[in-house]
């Protein structure tokens, strides 16, 4: 057997590897870090079911949302400690309540951030916030599968290419199914992420949670935890992780060409930040706080918003606002120049060498306050 897909265009869903009979597939690391799914060529018996059901390797029926909300979780807690208004926990209590199942990613447990199975409220805890890297599904579709034979509600939450996987996957629709994609605008690897963390604390083993946004949500920084205690916290304008993540300096290959990244969506809903929120929403003052932005794509995404109301602040809004106020939605992330050149010193130097080898001038400007300061006085006179 050849290559399942493209490897360009492989975004490391894990559908191949949950898919094969023969359990020959394992996902490596390849270039910095990124995992592509290898086949062990004596387990494998050529059924091609990988390549069938490879989301890459075929075009989904993308749907245009139906609505457009802003909205913010009742109840102030929730969105405190969620990434934008709550909406994610909100819909995860809401399944578990009607005793159904969620999948999402978990927080980062023994140095990796994987995909979990959960179905009791206190362990919506574990999934709540964003991850800026890459979760692994890992055997996450089966589980799915398996619930759904069952006859419970699954709620699975992950990004858009996850989403599909999971599609694909199962290969046709289940009535107790939700679906939810994150607005994504791409991935770096976990590689890239200890990196950074192994330069922050001695044991990246002892590290129970990493927050990446909190205080105001405007406000980006890594926050890393030990025993449930924040240990250490680094500003983003000091970590060349976050910095990159920003510039989309590392992300998979498959994001800068991300067929998902358009206001035509593979779930049942999708939810977001609600960047360019206009003055004369309820919410315009509180966007700090967090403001998310739910997109129903089907009805029966709609009628789950629906039923969910009681515990969120809705306000319907015009979908070209979010459309227009969220990039992602129009477009993927730009592929660096200099890529490349970033690739060639990871893989000698580090991180660390290769973000600031491979900084544009303006970059460097921003980097550097000082220079920056004197580069604003001179350009005012
Ligand atoms: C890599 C990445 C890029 C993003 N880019 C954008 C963007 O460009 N524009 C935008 O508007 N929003 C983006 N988001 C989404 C945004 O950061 C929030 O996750 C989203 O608004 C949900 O917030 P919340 O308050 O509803 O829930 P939260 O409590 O923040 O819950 C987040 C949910 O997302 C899931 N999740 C978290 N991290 C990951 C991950 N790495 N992979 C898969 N699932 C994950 C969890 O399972 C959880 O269910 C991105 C998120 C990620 C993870
Ligand atoms: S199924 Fe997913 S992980 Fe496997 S080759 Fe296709 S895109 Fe890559
Ligand atoms: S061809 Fe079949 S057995 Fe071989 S790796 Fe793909 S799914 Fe597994
Ligand atoms: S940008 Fe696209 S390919 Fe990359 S992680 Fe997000 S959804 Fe997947």
């Amino acid at each position: 057997m050849d290559r399942i897909c493209d490897k360009k265009d492989c975004t490391g869903c894990f559908a191949c590897y949950n898919i094969c009979p023969k359990k020959a597939i394992e996902m490596k690391e390849e270039k910095l870090g990124h995992i592509y799914p290898e086949i062990n060529l004596d387990k494998c018996i050529n059924c091609n079911l990988c390549k069938k059901i490879c989301p890459s390797n075929k075009n989904f029926q993308l749907r245009e949302p139906l609505k457009a909300y802003a909205m913010k979780s009742k109840d102030e807690e929730i969105r405190k400690n969620s990434t934008s208004g709550g909406a994610a926990t909100v819909f995860a209590l809401a399944i578990i309540e009607k005793g159904g199942i969620v999948y999402g990613a978990n927080n980062i447990e023994n140095g990796k951030f994987n995909f979990i199975r959960i179905n009791k409220k206190e362990k919506v805890e574990k999934i709540k916030g964003s991850k800026y890297v890459q979760c692994y599904i890992n055997d996450m579709y089966i589980r799915a599968k398996e619930d759904l034979i069952s006859g419970v509600y699954v709620l699975f939450i992950g990004t858009p290419c996850q989403i599909a996987g999971l599609k694909s996957f199962l290969g046709k629709d289940y009535d107790k199914l939700i679906t939810i994609d994150l607005i994504c605008h791409g991935v770096p690897s976990q590689r890239l992420l200890m990196n950074e963390i192994e330069e922050m604390v001695e044991d990246v083993n002892k590290v129970d949670k990493i927050l990446f946004r909190t205080q105001e949500k405007t406000g980006f920084n890594l926050n890393l935890y030990e025993d449930g205690k924040l240990k250490i916290s680094k500003e983003m304008k000091e970590s060349c992780y976050y910095k990159g993540f920003m510039r989309a300096l590392f992300y998979r290959e498959s994001c800068y060409t991300c067929k998902y990244a358009t206001q035509s969506r593979v779930s049942d809903i999708t939810i977001g930040d609600f960047w360019g929120l206009k003055e004369n929403s309820r919410f315009y003052k509180e966007r700090s706080k967090g403001v998310s932005l739910i997109l129903p794509l089907t009805e029966k995404g709609l009628k789950f918003i629906k039923e969910c109301k009681k515990n969120m602040e809705l306000e319907e809004r015009e979908i070209m606002e979010a459309v227009y106020g969220n990039s992602q939605l129009r477009h993927s992330s730009n592929k660096p120049k200099k890529y490349n050149k970033f690739i060639k010193i990871y893989e000698k130097q580090g991180l660390k060498k290769a973000y600031l080898k491979t900084r544009t001038v303006k970059q460097i400007l921003k980097d550097n306050k000082t220079i920056m300061n004197l580069y604003e006085r001179v350009k005012g006179k």
